[in-house]
């Protein structure tokens, strides 16, 4: 899938949408998610133009690669949810639910989560 530009992660990223940012360094930004799930939902993109975690771990550099999985630590950390515990999980394509089509981790925490996948 080609990557988007005016995808809506993509305007944040640009600031040309606002956002509730808690956390941002040279490799990741994250936002609070505009429709929370649990008590704490966060979302964490990269910064680079990658649709979903297939084409991130193809496609991005090592240095990009470990810089968000640091960056996402921090967030977790900055919420202390190593604690209590939390759920990180992204979404892929159209059997994964994906909505937006630039790759996100989404960050849960806050509550019991529940269930890994509820079932229908
Ligand atoms: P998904 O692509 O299914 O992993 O989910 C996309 C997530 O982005 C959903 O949880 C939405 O609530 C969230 N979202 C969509 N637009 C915004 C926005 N402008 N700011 C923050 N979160 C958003």
């Amino acid at each position: 899938m080609k990557y988007d530009k005016n995808n809506i992660f993509a305007r944040i990223l640009r600031k040309e949408v606002p956002a509730k940012v808690v956390y941002e360094d040279n490799y990741a930004l994250a936002f609070h998610d505009i429709n929370p799930k649990a008590p704490i939902h966060i979302l964490i993109i990269p910064k680079g133009e990658y649709v979903s975690f297939y084409d991130f771990s193809e496609k991005a550099s090592p240095e990009l690669m470990v810089g968000f999985t640091k960056a996402i630590h921090a967030v977790i950390k900055s919420f202390d949810l190593q604690k209590s515990g939390f759920r990180i999980l992204s979404n892929e394509g159209s059997n994964g639910g994906q909505e937006v089509p630039h790759y996100h981790m989404h960050i849960f925490g806050g509550r019991p989560l529940g269930r890994m996948i509820p079932q229908e």
